[in-house]
Formats: C-alpha cells, sequence, structure tokens
C-alpha cells in the first residue's frame, strides 16, 4: 500500500511497549556502573602489581597459585568466546564501560547544551555554545578523575591509591600512571567515544571472527514496504549506521535503540516495527548446534576447575626441603640433619605453624621458635635441625615424616623426609 494511502487510513496507535530496550539497557548500565566500581573495591578481581597479588573472588591469590589463575583466565576467555559466538556485540551494546561512559559523556553534554539554550536564549549562539562546552568539560574533569581513580583500582589497592592522589603524587609510577590514565579517560570522553569501537578496539575485530550464521543480529524486514522513511532509526543510532543496509555492519553493537525508535513511530500509525532481534541473519528457529554446546561444556569444565581450585586452596602454605650441602653432622653422640622451611601466609590474618615428627624415635627438633609466627600477607623462612642417639639409629637412611600443623585448627600438612646416618660398622 503507497505511504499516502496508509496514512490516510491510519490504524489506532498500537499502545506504547511496557519495557523498551532502551530502558532496559539503561538499567544495565547503572548496574554494570555499579558493578564497575565494587569489583575491585571488594577484591571480586584486582591484579595488585605492587604486592603481586591477584585478587578473585575475595580470595589473596599469590602469583604462585598457578592452577588457580589459570582455570579464572581460561573461565574468562571462554567466556567472552561463548558469549560472542552466541550473543555477538551485545556486549559492547549492554555493558561495555567504554560505551556507558561515551553515551553517558553524550547525554550530559547534549543537556547541558538544553540548559544554557534555556536558560540564556537571549545570548547569541556562539556565546551559548561555548558556555555549553565550557560547562561540559568543567564537568568531564572531576569525572575523569574518578573514573581513572575507579580503573586503576583494579591494579593497586584502592586505599594506597586515595592516599596518592590527596597528597597530588605524580613522582613514583603509580602517581604518574594515574594522571595519565585520567588524561586519556578525559580526552576519551570528550573526543573519541563510539569511534573507539569502530576502529581500535580489538573485541570489535574479534567478534567479527567469532561470528557464524546464527549468531544473534539486529536485523530489518520490510516485504509488505511499511517503512514510512522517517529515518529515525538511524538518528537514534550513536554508531552512525542505517541498519537498513545490512544486519552484517561491523559498526553495529546490537544496543536495540534503533528497534524502539521504528516502534514507537510506527506504533503511532499502528504497525508493527520492522527492526529486530534475530538469530542471524536468516533468523533461525534455534540458536543451539555442536559447536555453541562444545563452548558451553568448556566453559563449565574450566567454572568447575575453578570452584575446585578455589575450594581446595589452603591459606598457609607450608614447604619443606632438606639441606644437603652436609649429609650430615656428628655432634655430642648425636647425628644431625639440617632442614629448610617456608611457611606463607596467604589469609587476612597472623597465623602460626607447629612442626613434628613421626616415624623417627628418640629423635628431637631443634628450631629457634616452635609454632612458628607468620604475619598475615607474609612468607617466613628459616632452617631447623633434626637430630637423635647414633646408637638409636638402624640403618644409614631411614624414611620419616615431619607434621606442619596450623595452631587452631586447619588441615596439617604431612612431609615425607629422609634421616641420614653415618654407616653402620659391623663388627668382625
Ligand atoms: S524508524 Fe522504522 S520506519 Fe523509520 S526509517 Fe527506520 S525502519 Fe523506516
Ligand atoms: S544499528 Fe541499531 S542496534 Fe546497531 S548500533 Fe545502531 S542503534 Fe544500535
Amino acid at each position: 500500500m503507497p505511504v499516502s494511502e496508509a496514512v490516510k487510513k491510519r490504524a489506532p496507535a498500537l499502545p506504547p511497549p511496557r519495557v523498551t530496550y532502551h530502558r532496559l539497557r539503561k538499567t544495565i548500565h547503572f548496574a554494570c556502573f555499579l558493578a564497575f566500581l565494587a569489583v575491585p573495591f571488594f577484591d571480586v578481581m584486582r591484579f595488585d602489581i605492587p604486592r603481586q597479588r591477584f585478587y578473585f573472588a575475595g580470595y589473596e591469590l599469590w602469583i604462585n597459585e598457578f592452577a588457580i589463575i589459570f582455570f579464572a583466565l581460561m573461565f574468562l576467555m571462554f567466556l567472552i568466546i561463548g558469549s560472542s559466538i552466541i550473543y555477538g556485540r551485545m556486549y559492547c551494546g549492554y555493558m561495555c564501560p567504554q560505551m556507558i561512559f561515551s553515551e553517558a559523556s553524550i547525554t550530559l553534554q547534549d543537556r547541558l547544551n538544553r540548559w544554557i539554550k534555556k536558560r540564556f536564549f537571549d545570548w547569541p549562539v556562539p556565546r551559548r555554545n561555548l558556555a555549553a562546552r565550557i560547562l561540559f568539560l568543567a564537568a568531564l574533569a572531576p569525572a575523569s578523575v574518578f573514573l581513572a581513580f575507579a580503573f586503576i583500582s583494579y591494579f593497586v589497592p584502592p586505599r594506597d591509591l586515595f592516599v596518592r592522589l590527596l597528597a597530588l603524587d605524580l613522582h613514583t609510577a603509580g602517581g604518574l600512571a594515574g594522571a595519565a590514565v585520567t588524561l586519556i579517560t578525559f580526552l576519551d570522553f570528550t573526543f573519541v567515544r563510539q569511534r573507539f569501537c569502530t576502529t581500535v578496539c580489538p573485541y570489535g575485530y574479534l567478534q567479527g571472527i567469532l561470528g557464524d550464521k546464527k549468531t544473534l543480529l539486529i536485523t530489518y524486514g520490510d516485504e509488505s514496504h511499511q517503512c514510512i522513511e522517517c529515518k529515525k532509526c538511524v538518528r537514534v543510532c550513536h554508531m552512525g549506521i542505517d541498519i537498513r543496509k545490512s544486519p552484517l555492519q561491523i559498526e553495529c553493537v546490537h544496543c536495540g535503540e534503533c528497534i524502539d525508535a521504528c516502534v514507537e513511530v510506527l506504533g503511532k500509525l499502528g504497525r508493527k516495527g520492522l527492526i529486530r532481534y534475530t538469530w542471524g541473519e536468516h533468523d533461525a528457529k534455534s540458536m543451539w548446534d555442536a559447536k555453541r554446546v562444545i563452548v558451553i561444556l568448556i566453559l563449565l569444565f574450566y567454572g568447575c576447575g575453578l570452584f575446585i581450585a578455589l575450594g581446595m586452596r589452603r591459606a598457609v602454605l607450608v614447604q619443606i626441603a632438606p639441606v644437603r650441602a652436609t649429609l650430615y653432622r656428628l655432634d655430642a653422640g648425636r647425628v644431625f640433619n639440617r632442614f629448610r622451611f617456608s611457611i606463607a601466609n596467604r589469609g587476612h590474618d597472623r597465623s602460626a605453624v607447629v612442626f613434628s615428627l613421626r616415624q623417627l624415635p628418640a629423635a628431637t627438633l631443634a628450631i629457634a621458635h616452635n609454632p612458628v609466627p607468620v604475619e598475615a600477607g607474609q612468607t617466613a623462612q628459616g632452617e631447623f635441625e633434626i637430630s637423635r642417639p647414633v646408637a638409636a639409629s638402624t640403618d644409614e637412611v631411614e624414611h620419616f615424616t615431619i607434621v606442619a600443623s596450623p595452631v587452631g585448627g586447619g588441615p596439617a600438612d604431612s612431609f615425607p623426609m629422609t634421616f641420614l646416618s653415618p654407616p653402620q660398622r659391623s663388627s668382625p
């Protein structure tokens, strides 16, 4: 039906949709913004470079806790791969901090422009534009400091960072990094914004590789020529594209703003929107196939591995090794063997470990302090000697166990060791 005829016979307007993608996205944006701030502050995830620690899900992991770090990184990698194959660039449109803050800066700028225009309507246009620009930059400057602070908190403890910020530290590497990130953030949200997504963002390129014929897309379909060429879908698109040309444009971040725009415009004419989410270009009935099942299974595998590795983790890690530079020492009728220990306290509280011996009769353990105290986050290292009367030795090599038990409970560690004695001389 020609457009003019359609407008004359206007059907009753459709009720406005209860949920719009715009509102949904803004709610998710707000939740992601809170999560972005909370993650480093509550130790959900942070690479603490000065202390060489990796914080994950509230655990303080030491860089040598390779298994947990490996499972965590593999889990995150397959999470990104899986979500890209299935949902395309939805992460970009709904959760990416670059998108969230770019849109927020555009909204702030628009509102300031409107406010200045309304409040100072009698000013010449250039003066109004200049005032709006100055106001926008003045608001963006403290916001950039705040965002840079939140970002660097992923690598430096927030408390240390706050002290550096108050001292206006521009001498240490941390202070200079903070100033540089603040400047980059300011320039990014002033000039770059979503251009970043279509030029240098590696995730956008990755998506081009991972997407397939069933990946979620935004598609335009108008078999019955309902489009009234209002171009509202083009005007609302922050990425500056016309989705009607193709659903496969790399710039599209699947935000759904064009869906809302079309639903709103055509809804007033009693028609349905022409743009929608589909599984692939040809709207597959189901998104599932063997590739997706395998990726989800791998994700589950690494998720379970991570869960088990975290469950098996001990706050206090004890290591013991014999010192064999001298095999044994003889003194006052006793044989001495020397051992080296290391106790790493990876917990949040002070701890202590007590050493004891098993399966070595008449032996004594000589150590400066037993239990050995270890402060939270510290490593205690030292040596001790085990001795026994020469006459008690029955063999040159005897097997026994050193037990390291945390004071105040917790599982003990057992270390199988050997005790060396002088060769036994048989009587003639
Ligand atoms: S908003 Fe809908 S009706 Fe308007 S130009 Fe876009 S697709 Fe056509
Ligand atoms: S085309 Fe639509 S879904 Fe894609 S980025 Fe633009 S507004 Fe968002």
